[in-house]
């Protein structure tokens, strides 16, 4: 069973997450996918949605947790 396509390879870079400015020959980080090779699809961009919204709410809530407040006298 195949997952639904979270990423494409991104085609500046081809997966490198670099890219060799023509004249200089120095590498940089692609632009396009901003150093990473890979470019979230449209249900990547989704599942990252639902990550950060569901990792925010667990940070909160841990947050939140600091410690016992005693209000005892
Ligand atoms: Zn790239």
């Amino acid at each position: 069973m195949a997952l639904p396509e979270l990423e494409v390879k991104c085609w500046s870079c081809w997966g490198e997450g670099v890219v060799s400015l023509e004249n200089h020959g120095e590498l940089m980080p692609c632009p396009q996918c901003e150093g990473l090779g890979w470019i979230p699809t449209e249900d990547g961009n989704r599942l990252l949605l639902f990550l950060q919204r569901h990792l925010v709410v667990h940070v909160e809530e841990e947050e939140e947790g600091n410690g016992p407040i005693l209000v005892e006298e």
